[in-house]
C-alpha cells in the first residue's frame, strides 16, 4: 500500500479515562482536575437512573439534574438548559448518555463557553468531536467549534450493559460509519487511518459477541474502545456523501439516527468504493473480506439490523426528493456526487437488498 506522503493533523485536548466503573468512580475527580465546582448533569429521561447516580458521586459539587435531552437537540431545549444552567449559577456540565445528551450538553457550551465532560454511554461517538447540532423548524444545523469538544472523556463499559442489542448493533454501526469516510476523507492522515482500522476491526470483532451475550463486559469494553477511536476518527476529518444522506434522513425526515447509518453504509460505500481504492484496501483487512460493503450488510442483518430505508418507514414517494436534496449541495466526497447516483444509493437503501459491486463508471 502506498504510504500517504502528505497530510494535516490537528489534535485537541481531550482527556479520556477507561474503565469499568469509571462513571461514577472517576467522573468527581475529572471535575475537580478541571477546577469545576457547581456542574450541572444533562441527560435524557430514559437516562435519568444512571445520571442520578453520577450526580450523587459528585456530591456537592453537583448543582442539579436536567433530564430533557432529545435527539437532534431542538433549540428549545437548548434555550431551557441554558436558562437551567444559569439559574443554578453552573461553572460546568456533565453530559451522561447517548449523543443526544452529549449533543444537549454542546448545545450549552456553544451558547455560554462553560466546559463539557462525557460520559458516553452509546457507540455514537459524540464525545470526540467539536461538532454541534441543533434543530429550528425541523431543519437540523450542524457547525464545527472548539468550545463544544468534550474536555474530559469518561468512558465506562458497565453504562453499555443495558443498551438493548438493537440498540448495541445499530449504535456500532454507526461507529462503523465514522470510521469508513474517514479512511477516504480529504483530510484523512496516517494517524486517522491507523484508528479507523483498529476500531473497524474492534467493533466487528465485538458485536457479534454483544448479540451473543449482551452482559459480556469484556466485549462491551472492546466495542466502546471502538467507538472512541471511531468517534476520534469522525473529529478528525471531514464526512462524505454516506453522512449527508443519512443528515438529510434523519433532519428532514425524522428517521432514527444508528438505524439510519446502519442501512445505507453498504450502500453509499459501494457508491464511494471504485474511488478510494485505498480506504478499501485498509477496509478490507479490518474485516477480512474481500467485498467490504457486502460484509456491512451481511453483518448487520445477520444481527437482526433494519435492512432498508422502507421498514424505517421513509415513504417511498420521498426518494428521489430526498436524493435531490443530498445532490443539491456540495461537500467532500471520493466519488463525484451525481443526482443520478446518490438515486440509486437511496433505491437501494430503500430496497434493502445486497450492496451491488460499482462498476466504477462515472467515476
Ligand atoms: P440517543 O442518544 O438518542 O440514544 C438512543 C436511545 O438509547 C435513547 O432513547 C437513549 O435514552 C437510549 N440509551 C442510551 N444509552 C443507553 C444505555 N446505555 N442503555 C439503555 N438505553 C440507552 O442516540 P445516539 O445514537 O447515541 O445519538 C444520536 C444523536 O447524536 C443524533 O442526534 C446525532 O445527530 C448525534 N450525533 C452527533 C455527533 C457529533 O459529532 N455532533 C456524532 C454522532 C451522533
Amino acid at each position: 500500500m502506498m504510504f500517504q506522503q502528505e497530510f494535516t493533523y490537528e489534535t485537541r485536548p481531550v482527556r479520556v479515562v477507561f474503565r469499568p466503573g469509571a462513571a461514577v468512580t472517576a467522573t468527581p475527580g475529572e471535575a475537580a482536575r478541571l477546577g469545576l465546582r457547581r456542574l450541572l448533569v444533562v441527560c435524557g429521561s430514559r437516562g435519568e437512573r444512571v445520571a442520578r447516580s453520577v450526580a450523587d458521586a459528585l456530591g456537592d459539587s453537583c448543582v442539579g439534574l436536567h433530564p430533557w435531552a432529545r435527539m437532534h437537540v431542538p433549540v428549545e431545549d437548548a434555550d431551557r438548559a441554558v436558562a437551567a444552567v444559569r439559574a443554578a449559577g453552573a461553572d460546568g456540565c456533565v453530559a451522561v448518555g447517548g449523543g443526544s445528551a452529549i449533543g444537549l450538553g454542546k448545545a450549552i457550551a456553544l451558547r455560554t463557553g462553560l466546559p463539557l465532560i462525557a460520559v458516553p454511554s452509546t457507540y455514537s461517538g459524540s464525545e470526540m468531536t467539536p461538532v454541534w447540532g441543533l434543530t429550528e423548524h425541523g431543519t437540523k444545523r450542524t457547525g464545527r467549534d472548539p468550545v463544544v469538544q468534550p474536555r474530559c472523556v469518561v468512558y465506562d463499559p458497565r453504562l453499555t450493559l443495558s443498551l438493548p442489542v438493537p440498540l448495541t448493533v445499530t449504535s456500532g454501526v454507526n461507529a462503523l460509519a465514522h470510521a469508513v469516510e474517514a479512511l477516504y476523507a480529504p483530510d484523512v492522515s496516517p494517524l486517522v487511518s491507523v484508528m479507523a482500522e483498529e476500531g473497524v476491526r474492534a467493533m466487528a470483532e465485538a458485536l457479534p459477541l454483544l448479540a451473543a451475550g449482551p452482559e459480556d463486559l469484556e466485549a462491551r469494553s472492546r466495542a466502546l474502545y471502538a467507538a472512541w477511536l471511531c468517534g476520534a476518527c469522525l473529529g478528525a476529518t471531514t464526512m462524505g456523501l454516506h453522512h449527508k444522506v443519512c443528515h438529510v434522513l434523519g433532519g428532514t425526515y425524522g428517521l432514527p439516527h444508528a438505524e439510519t447509518h446502519t442501512v445505507v453504509l453498504p450502500h453509499a460505500l459501494a457508491y464511494n468504493a471504485p474511488a478510494a481504492p485505498q480506504a478499501l484496501t485498509v477496509l478490507r483487512r479490518a474485516l477480512d473480506a474481500d467485498d467490504v460493503p457486502r460484509a456491512l450488510w451481511e453483518l448487520s442483518g445477520r444481527l437482526g439490523a433494519p435492512r432498508s430505508l422502507a421498514e424505517l418507514g421513509l415513504p417511498e414517494g420521498e426518494v428521489a426528493p430526498a436524493a435531490t436534496r443530498v445532490a443539491g449541495e456540495p461537500y467532500a466526497n471520493p466519488r463525484p456526487v451525481t443526482a443520478d447516483g446518490v438515486r440509486a444509493v437511496l433505491r437501494a437503501a430503500y430496497e434493502g437488498a445486497p450492496p451491488e459491486p460499482a462498476d466504477g463508471t462515472a467515476v
